[in-house]
């Protein structure tokens, strides 16, 4: 019989883990999907065709994984509703909520489970997403297998051994389509700046980081050598990151990721 995957939550991130899953062949029929109001769930059954329920503790007592996909604020209520059928269950718990430790959800869901930790990013919306996951004891090797296949239908996945890591995974990936973001901003203002239609300077300066990433992807090389690569000596590459080197980026770009992680230290 299929797994069957219950998501709690049917909002952003559920809709975008649901479509990778339909894409990649998992039936829509071992999937269900909750939220409070019906309203709500009628279109995303409609679109996927999956199951949907209103009732959290219902939708999980035949789930061999249930997906928490709520936001952190309702996670205890949400938890503490379904425990008792979580018990009887015991399904792979795999959470996509920030800052929640697996202990804590472990907790609220009466304890001693299996428990996947997720820190995923906003381009998981669009497929090309990147999480870290982590494992807490309890899970078995088949169920990181299943939890990989989740969430590698929406992008890029990298188990880390140490939950605390995860703190790290939100500097390097969590919080990172946002570092991007703001240089895709400040490239933009600078082309303007030399004369470029804003249009034509922002989707310039996209696809040149799309084709350098798939670029670097597709290489054995180290990004340093790709960047020598770029650099001839003496010409207009190596003095732009001569400038980026000697105006500091890389001890920016190390403090705003120290920043990062300690926000999330202290979010734990
Ligand atoms: P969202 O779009 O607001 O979705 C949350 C969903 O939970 C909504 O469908 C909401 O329904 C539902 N919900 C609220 N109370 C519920 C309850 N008692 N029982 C069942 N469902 C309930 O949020 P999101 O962006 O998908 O985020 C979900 C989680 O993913 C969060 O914990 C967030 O930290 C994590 N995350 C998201 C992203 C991202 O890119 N979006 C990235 C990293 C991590 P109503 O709308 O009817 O209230």
């Amino acid at each position: 019989m299929a797994t069957r995957v219950t998501f709690i939550g049917a909002g952003n991130m559920a809709g975008a883990i649901i479509g990778g899953m339909i894409d990649n062949g998992f039936s829509p029929s071992a999937i269900t999907a909750t939220s409070p109001s019906d309203a709500f769930l009628a279109p995303i059954h409609e679109r996927y065709g999956i199951h949907t329920n209103t009732d959290n503790a219902a939708a999980v007592s035949q789930a061999d994984v249930v997906v928490l996909a709520v936001k952190p604020q309702v996670m205890r209520e949400v938890c503490e509703g379904m425990a008792s059928v979580i018990q009887r269950r015991r399904p792979l718990i795999i959470s996509v909520a920030a800052g929640l430790p697996a202990e804590t959800l472990a907790r609220w869901l009466g304890g001693d489970l299996p428990v996947v930790r997720c820190m995923p990013n906003t381009p998981s919306l669009v497929g090309a997403g990147a999480s870290g996951l982590f494992a807490n004891a309890q899970v078995s090797d088949e169920q990181r297998r299943l939890a990989t296949e989740l969430m590698e239908a929406v992008g890029l996945v990298e188990w880390v051994d140490d939950e605390a890591l995860l703190e790290a995974v939100t500097a390097v990936s969590g919080s990172a389509p946002a570092y991007f973001f703001l240089m895709f901003e400040a490239m933009e203002e600078a082309g303007v700046k030399l004369g470029l239609p804003a249009e034509t300077a922002r989707r310039l300066a996209m696809q040149t980081a799309f084709g350098a990433a798939k670029m670097a992807m597709a290489s054995d090389k180290p990004p340093a050598e790709l960047k020598r690569n770029v650099m001839s000596p003496g010409g207009t590459t190596e003095r732009a990151i001569e400038h980026l080197e000697e105006a500091g980026l890389r001890r920016t770009m190390a403090e705003a990721m120290d920043a990062c992680a300690a926000r999330a230290r202290e979010m734990a």
